[in-house]
């Protein structure tokens, strides 16, 4: 008997960190068909941004039309790219995200993705490091809205259409790294848990209105009581530790 619970995972910094080499990709990509312009996301916050928009602020900022026809050959050199470098040595899982994942999908429970990568950057780097894609069926992607926002309605409406049933978003939780993981969230009566494997802090994570904080993924038992429970409180688990607020 499937759940009525969805959980939706960002994916940098919250399943894995590509230590660079997602970003080094992109300029790569950018300076292969366009020259080499002095490319950088200096001064651009990264985490949690989609990527559609970054190449649209990354061509105006230079002064290049930023055009379908430009984004798709961008899309796919920066594929080629990634696909080519993200080699399993470049990329490192983060603790617990697979075997969450794994514990999920014992249970019934749906789940899917929630990321500022498009579709196939994504599966690159699920599986350079060694994720199980098919637990991961559909998704919001970085070329799907126009906010991070923007994803959480379409990831609930896929998920839908491929588990051919309607989810309340009261029972959706999105898994991410970033304040705008716990926005995209909340926004829409999800819940939120935020994972300090990126660059935020657990307080920050809490601050930013997450309903739970944790420093990693790595306790698979209190991370599936909290999502499938009825724990309705702010929780924070530091080191093992659990606190209630
Ligand atoms: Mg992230």
């Amino acid at each position: 008997m499937p759940t009525r619970h969805l959980v939706l995972f960002d994916i940098d910094g919250t399943m894995l960190r590509s230590e660079g080499a997602g970003v080094a990709a992109m300029l790569h990509a950018f300076t292969t068909l366009h020259g080499d312009r002095g490319f950088s996301f200096g001064g651009l916050e990264i985490a949690g941004a989609l990527d559609a928009l970054l190449f649209a602020k990354m061509m105006t900022e230079h002064g290049l039309p930023a055009h379908d026809e430009a984004h798709a050959q961008f899309r796919a050199t920066y594929r080629d790219e990634l696909d080519r470098s993200l080699t399993p040595q470049r990329v490192r899982r983060m603790s617990g995200a697979a075997e969450l994942a794994h514990a999920l999908h014992q249970r019934d429970v749906a789940t899917g993705l929630l990321t500022g990568n498009y579709p196939e950057t994504a599966m690159i780097k699920l599986r350079a490091a060694g994720f199980d894609c098919d637990r991961f069926p559909f998704g919001a992607f970085g070329c799907d809205g126009a906010s991070r926002r923007h994803l959480t309605p379409v990831a609930i409406e896929r998920a839908h259409a491929h588990h051919g049933r309607a989810f309340d978003p009261a029972f959706v939780t999105i898994i991410g790294d970033t304040p705008l993981d716990i926005d995209c969230a909340t926004a829409h009566g999800c819940r939120a848990i935020g994972v300090a494997t990126g660059p935020y802090s657990v307080e920050q994570l809490m601050s930013a209105g997450a309903d739970l904080a944790v420093s990693d993924l790595s306790d698979t038992t209190v991370l599936l009581r909290w999502i499938l429970g009825v724990e309705l409180e702010s929780t924070v688990v530091v080191a093992g530790e659990t606190r209630h607020l």
